[in-house]
C-alpha cells in the first residue's frame, strides 16, 4: 500500500462500522472481480460500507487524501468505473434494504440495492420500479444514468420515476435532493450519473404490474431487413404498452433453436405486452408473424420472472465491449450494414441490439432532467461478448468497425450507461446543451473532482 491509501485505512480504521479489506486479507480476490472481466484491477482498500456513516467516514478520507476512488454498486459498469488500481473502493453491497410504502406507491431503496432486491420488494405488494432487464445489475449505477427497461414506454426512464434522493457529497456532508430542496442537484442526478456524490437512497414512484405477456422468436437472415422496416414503420403509433425490439445475433446450437436456424444469422424478436392480455395477445402476435414457427414462444408471466429471464445470458467475468448511439430514421444501408457486419462476428456470443424508446420515456421534455433529448427513438446497443483476452482486439476492431460504419447515419447523443470506458470525447455529446448547467452544478458539489471514475463532468476547476 503506497503512504496515501495507508492514511486513509488509518483513518477509518476503528471507527468504521462495515468491513475494510487489504490485498493480504480473506476475501480480497474476490472483492475485486466485477461484472466485465476486461477489468482485473487491485484496489489498495476496500471500505464495504454498512450505514451512512461509514460512507460519510470514506468520502472524508479519499478526498482528503486524494485517492482515486471509486463508488460500487452492483459492479456492472460496462466501462470498469467500480473499481481501480490501488485507490479506494466504496462499496454499498451490505446496504441494500428497500422499504415500500403499497398506499403511497413508493419505495425507499439504499444505495447498494440490485435490481433483484427492488423487484422482490415491491412485486410483494403488485408494485414495480421501472428499471432495466437483468436482475443482478445495481440500480444506482442504473438510475443514476438514467434507466431503460421493459417499463420505460408506459412508465419512463428508472430517472423519471425517482422523487427524491439522499447522498453524501464530496465533503462528507449528506444532501437531500428533490424537487422542493437543491433542485439543481436532483434535475442534475436524473441522467448525470455517479458525478454528485455517493446516493444513500432514492425514493422511488412505483406502478402497478402484475402479470405481462412476453412473445419470443427467431427470424431468419432473409427476412431480417424486411422485419425491421416494418418495425420501425409500426412502433411510432405502437401503444406504449407494447415493447418491440431485436437482438441481431449469430444463432446459438442449443436444443432450442431450430437445426435449420443454428450458425445462422437471425434476428432474436421480443415483443412484451404490459397491460390488458388478452388485447396484447394481438400485438404480440403481430410482432412475431415474420419468425421461425418452430422458434416462437408465447407466454403469460409474473414480472418477476420477466425481470430473470436475462439473467444467465450476461454472466459475470466474461469479456465485454460497446458502442451504443441513436437513429432518428432507421434507414435501409444502416439496416443491410448490420446484417452484413454479423458474417464477420468474431465472437458468436455477441449481439447487435435495438429497442425502440419512444412511450412515456419520450414525451418527458429534453430540459427536465439531465438525462436529456429523447427525441430519437431507435437505440443501438452494440454488445461484443467473448472470453479469451487473446481474443480482445478481433473483438474490440469489429465493434469500433461497425460503429463507424453506422454512426454517419445516427444523431449525436448517447446513452452514458451504455459507454465503454476509452469514450471519454464522448461524455459532452452525452449531455450536449445540458453540458455547461452539469459542469456548474459539479463544480458546487465536487469542485475537486473526488468522484471521478465515471463517466466524468469535471467541474471548472479541471481543465478540459
Ligand atoms: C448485464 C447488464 C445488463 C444491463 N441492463 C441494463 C438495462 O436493462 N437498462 C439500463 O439502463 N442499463 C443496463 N445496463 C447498464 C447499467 O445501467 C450500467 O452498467 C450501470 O452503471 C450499472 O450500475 P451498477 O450499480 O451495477 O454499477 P457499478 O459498476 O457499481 O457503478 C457504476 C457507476 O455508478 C456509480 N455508482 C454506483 N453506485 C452509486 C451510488 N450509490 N451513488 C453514486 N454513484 C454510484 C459508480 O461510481 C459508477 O460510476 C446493464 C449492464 C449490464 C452489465
Amino acid at each position: 500500500m503506497d503512504n496515501a491509501i495507508e492514511d486513509v485505512y488509518r483513518s477509518l480504521s476503528g471507527r468504521f462500522k462495515g468491513t475494510l479489506l487489504r490485498s493480504a486479507d480473506a476475501g480480497y480476490g474476490e472483492a475485486t472481480r466485477i461484472w466485465n472481466g476486461m477489468f482485473s484491477r487491485r484496489p489498495g482498500l476496500f471500505a464495504f460500507c454498512r450505514e451512512v456513516s461509514d460512507v460519510q467516514a470514506a468520502v472524508r478520507a479519499a478526498a482528503a487524501s486524494g485517492v482515486l476512488t471509486a463508488v460500487r454498486c452492483g459492479g456492472h459498469s460496462l466501462a470498469g468505473f467500480s473499481t481501480c488500481d490501488q485507490g479506494l473502493v466504496i462499496d454499498l453491497s451490505a446496504m441494500r434494504e428497500v422499504r415500500v410504502d403499497p398506499e403511497a406507491r413508493r419505495a425507499h431503496f439504499s444505495g447498494g440495492c440490485l435490481l433483484a432486491n427492488l423487484d422482490t420488494a415491491t412485486q410483494k405488494a403488485g408494485l414495480a420500479f421501472p428499471a432495466g432487464v437483468v436482475s443482478h445489475t445495481g440500480a444506482a449505477g442504473l438510475v443514476l444514468g438514467g434507466g431503460t427497461g421493459w417499463l420505460n414506454r408506459l412508465h419512463g426512464l428508472s430517472c423519471d420515476n425517482v422523487e427524491g434522493f439522499t447522498l453524501v457529497v464530496a465533503d462528507g456532508s449528506m444532501v437531500r435532493a428533490n424537487v422542493k430542496e437543491n433542485p439543481e442537484l436532483f434535475w442534475a442526478l436524473r441522467g448525470g450519473g455517479g458525478n454528485f456524490g455517493v446516493v444513500t437512497e432514492f425514493e422511488g414512484r412505483l406502478h402497478p404490474v402484475s402479470s405481462v405477456i412476453l412473445g419470443r422468436g427467431l427470424c431468419p437472415g432473409d427476412d431480417i431487413a424486411p422485419l425491421l422496416s416494418q418495425w420501425r414503420e409500426f412502433m411510432p403509433e405502437a401503444p406504449d404498452n407494447l415493447r418491440w425490439g431485436f437482438s441481431l445475433r449469430i444463432a446459438d446450437e442449443s436444443r432450442n433453436t431450430p437445426p435449420a436456424l443454428r450458425g445462422l444469422p437471425v434476428a432474436s424478436v421480443s415483443a412484451l405486452w404490459v397491460g390488458d392480455i388478452g388485447q396484447g395477445r394481438r400485438y404480440v402476435h403481430h410482432a412475431l408473424t415474420a419468425a421461425h414457427q418452430a422458434a416462437v414462444s408465447v407466454e403469460e408471466m409474473s414480472f418477476l420472472r420477466l425481470q430473470t429471464m436475462a439473467d444467465s445470458d450476461f454472466p459475470h467475468g466474461r469479456r465485454y465491449y460497446t458502442k451504443s448511439g441513436y437513429f432518428r430514421i432507421l434507414g435501409d444501408q444502416a439496416i443491410q450494414t448490420m446484417i452484413e457486419a454479423l458474417a464477420t462476428v468474431p465472437s458468436r456470443a455477441s449481439e447487435i441490439e435495438l429497442a425502440y424508446l419512444g412511450g412515456a420515456a419520450q414525451r418527458v421534455a429534453p430540459g427536465d432532467t439531465a438525462f436529456g433529448d429523447r427525441s430519437a427513438p431507435f437505440v443501438l446497443n452494440i454488445i461484443s461478448n467473448w472470453a479469451d483476452p487473446a481474443e480482445d482486439a478481433a473483438n474490440i476492431a469489429w465493434t469500433r468497425n461497425l460503429f463507424a460504419q453506422l454512426r454517419p447515419a445516427m444523431v449525436p447523443g448517447v446513452y452514458v450507461n451504455f459507454m465503454s470506458g476509452d469514450e471519454e470525447d464522448r461524455v459532452p455529446e452525452a449531455y450536449r446543451e445540458r453540458w455547461e448547467r452539469l459542469r456548474s452544478i459539479k463544480t458546487t458539489y465536487d469542485p475537486r473532482n473526488v468522484f471521478r471514475l465515471n463517466q466524468n463532468i469535471p467541474p471548472h476547476s479541471v481543465p478540459l
